[in-house]
């Protein structure tokens, strides 16, 4: 890439960070504005203001909103199209500590941290002191990608004449909690496609990358896109005493070994084309006893973050049901050993304690419900839901749970049981196989920009892009069977969250990153390789770009 567009890089990334945007506040509708300042500025936007616009996030209290541009070749009518994404908001600031001021002046900031560089660990005490890195809150996470994405707009704007086909540049909102952004630009998207006949060819985003353990001196590009699921888990026990604790089924133990079942291990990691996704980690186990008394809890949740490169909803749910199954019975082995030798030291009687494994979906749940009580179950569900709409300190999870309570209160059945479902959200992992020939065109393009592009860095290309992002939502799983097991086991689907399924569907787009390069994202010390990221990024973006469309 040439200096001039290097140094513009450089500098619309210190633009962007300099304007605060932690998600949920503020911050992100004046980062929103700083972008759309900097692309009206460009003559083509001066002259075709209508390609230029705000996208609003619906019924948002902030007000937010995302940047959508389109630039249009001239060379000929072609219509192939490439988007772009990028995402505007960075996480919070408090992890500066007393440095919190500068988090967002990288250049200030790069000083105050040379005043403390003793405190700082060694690694980055010596990207300080090498002067090749940039310091701030969202510089590489994710501002400087978004500033690859403008200055290539402004440069590719000053020869249309030249260019063939269209790019669409969303910067979006919200990617770091909810992506409500992103989710409110697919239907724009889709919107666009069909009004104007354009032909998507892939969905580019430029999110961070770096090393993937120690030592690694590879620079990825990941084409695909990991996905997430959220498997959660009802458990209901049986209530006793604590004194007389065997009497009793302690949703607790079940929970327990439904974690130990599931919890990091590598008989859930996807594995395609060699690449292995993380196993399933928890994110919350609990007990819903709200009080201190001296009887145990009856009823308890956990729920995991899984990550997807090849397993579909329906899969893991089934996966899902047969580890509670398997965790259920050993809890009740367990028990059982256990009773025995304690009626062998009190000189007891032993009888095998009553409890059978039972684990059900929440759609299996919600159809015997449906069998004993008819129509009044749906109207109990929409009461319960206009309800808990209301309380917004309720959020997509807690609605999830609370409807599955509601639902398996109804039930006439009292015994333990484990009610597997799903929580939001959801992520589509997205596998470029190189099966279709979009996919293939994808495959290629990067294949010919990484071996084109002259640099001593090791440029490495491979599948599914590590981080959930945004990108997840430029496809969708078309098969009905899959989508249904996703939705009739979500609780709050289409009521309290929502996902463009169908306009993700109608996407259906090859996915790919192509990162700057730094260290540390969501940590204080987050910073940026200059020379990578303003030099190597944009030509790989630019590359690919120019591949696709002239393919
Ligand atoms: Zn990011």
């Amino acid at each position: 890439m040439n200096k001039t567009i290097s140094q513009r890089i450089e500098e619309i990334t210190i633009k962007l960070t300099n304007q605060l945007s932690v998600v949920e506040t503020s911050g992100e509708i004046n980062v929103s504005q700083t972008v759309y300042d900097i692309l009206s500025q460009i003559d083509y936007y001066k002259d075709n203001p209508n390609d230029l616009k705000f996208v609003n996030v619906p019924n948002d209290k902030l007000g937010r909103k995302s940047v959508l541009a389109i630039l249009r070749g001239k060379k000929t009518q072609s219509k192939k199209t490439v988007i772009l994404i990028g995402h505007t908001d960075t996480v919070g600031i408090s992890d500066y500590g007393p440095l919190m001021d500068y988090a967002h002046k990288p250049y200030e900031l790069t000083e105050k941290f040379k005043e403390i560089s003793d405190t700082l660990p060694e690694d980055v005490r010596l990207d300080l002191e090498s002067g090749k890195y940039l310091f701030g809150r969202g510089i590489f996470d994710m501002k400087a990608g978004d500033a690859v994405i403008i200055a290539l707009l402004e440069e590719i704007s000053k020869n249309l004449d030249d260019f063939e086909g269209n790019l669409i540049y969303a910067a979006v909102c919200d990617e770091e909690s909810n992506s409500s952004g992103m989710i409110s630009v697919i239907p724009e998207l889709v919107k666009l496609k069909k009004e104007e006949n354009l032909d998507y060819l892939a969905l580019l985003d430029t999110d961070y990358m770096t090393s993937e353990y120690e030592g690694d001196e590879n620079k990825y590009i990941y084409v695909g896109t990991v996905g997430k699921l959220m498997p959660s888990f009802y458990v209901v026990g049986k209530e006793t005493h604590v004194g007389e604790s065997f009497k009793g089924l302690d949703p607790n133990q079940i929970a327990s070994a439904i974690t130990e079942r599931i919890n990091l291990n590598a008989d859930f990691c996807d594995i395609a084309e060699g690449e292995v996704s993380l196993p399933p980690i928890t994110l919350k186990q609990r007990d819903l006893k709200t009080e201190y008394s001296v009887q145990i809890a009856k009823t308890s949740t956990l729920f995991f973050n899984y990550a997807t490169h090849i397993s579909t909803p329906d899969e893991v749910l089934e996966k899902m049901k047969q580890a509670a199954s398997e965790a259920f019975q050993s809890t009740i082995d367990s028990l059982n050993r256990e009773y025995k030798r304690f009626c062998e030291l009190a000189k007891r009687k032993y009888d095998v304690l009553p409890w059978k494994v039972n684990v059900l979906s929440y759609k299996e749940l919600y159809e015997k419900v449906k069998l004993e009580i008819g129509d009044s179950l749906d109207e109990k569900i929409s009461e319960l839901s206009e309800l808990l709409l209301k309380d917004e300190s309720i959020d997509q999870r807690e609605f999830s749970l609370r409807m599955v309570q509601e639902v398996h209160n109804l039930w006439s059945n009292r015994e333990p049981v484990v009610v597997v479902y799903f929580s939001p959200p959801y992520y589509p992992h997205i596998y470029v196989e190189g099966k279709h020939p979009k996919e293939k065109a994808l495959l290629d393009a990067v294949d010919k920009a990484i071996k084109t592009t002259k640099t001593d860095y090791k440029l490495v290309y491979k599948k599914f892009f590590p981080y959930i992002s945004d990108l997840s939502y430029g496809a969708a799983p078309k098969d009905a069977k899959i989508i249904s097991a996703l939705k009739n086991n979500m609780p709050g689907f289409g009521v309290k969250y929502n996902l463009p399924l169908e306009d993700m569907q109608e996407l259906d787009l090859p996915v790919l990153d192509i990162g700057t390069f730094g260290k540390d994202a969501h940590k204080f010390t987050e910073r940026l390789d200059k020379k990578y990221s303003f030099e190597v990024t944009p030509e790989l973006v630019y590359k690919t770009i120019i591949n696709l469309l002239n393919d």
